[in-house]
C-alpha cells in the first residue's frame, strides 16, 4: 500500500470509483480515458509498481487478473468478437501509473502493429 498510489487509493475505496468487479484480491474499474468502447482496467489491490516485479508468489494472481478479464469481456458481451489484454511496462511500455494493471479493451476492432 502506498498513500500517494492513485490505484492504491482507488482500490481501498478512497476515490468513489465504481467497482465493476471486485475480490478479495482485485477490483476492476472503467478508464477514465477510454481508448476503446470498453476499456475495463483490473488492479491488484496490493501495490506492486512494474509487472516486471512479479515473483513465483504472484504468480496465480496473475493467473487470477487474466481469469477476471475474461468473466469481465463475457459480462460485457465483448467476449464471441475477441477483446484484446494490455500490460504496459515502463516508460517503453508506455506505462504511466506504477501500480500493475491489466488493460481489457473491446468493442471495436484493434489495429496491430500497436502505437
Ligand atoms: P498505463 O498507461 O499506466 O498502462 O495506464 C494507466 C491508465 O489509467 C490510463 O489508461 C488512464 O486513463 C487510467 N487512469 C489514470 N488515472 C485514473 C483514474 O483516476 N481513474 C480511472 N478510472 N482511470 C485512470
Ligand atoms: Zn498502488
Amino acid at each position: 500500500m502506498e498513500d500517494s498510489c492513485i490505484f492504491c487509493k482507488i482500490a481501498r475505496g478512497e476515490l468513489n470509483t465504481r467497482f465493476i468487479f471486485e475480490s478479495d484480491e482485485l477490483v476492476a474499474i472503467r478508464d477514465i480515458n477510454p481508448q476503446a468502447p470498453t476499456h475495463i482496467l483490473i488492479i491488484p489491490r496490493e501495490h506492486i509498481a512494474r509487472i516486471d516485479q512479479l515473483t513465483d508468489s504472484n504468480s496465480e494472481l496473475a493467473g487470477r487478473m487474466v481469469l477476471a478479464a475474461n468473466a469481465i469481456a463475457k459480462q460485457e458481451n465483448i467476449s464471441k468478437n475477441g477483446y484484446r489484454l494490455v500490460f504496459n511496462c515502463g516508460p517503453d511500455g508506455g506505462q504511466e501509473v506504477d501500480h500493475i494493471h491489466l488493460h481489457l479493451f473491446g468493442g471495436r476492432k484493434m489495429t496491430w502493429p500497436p502505437g
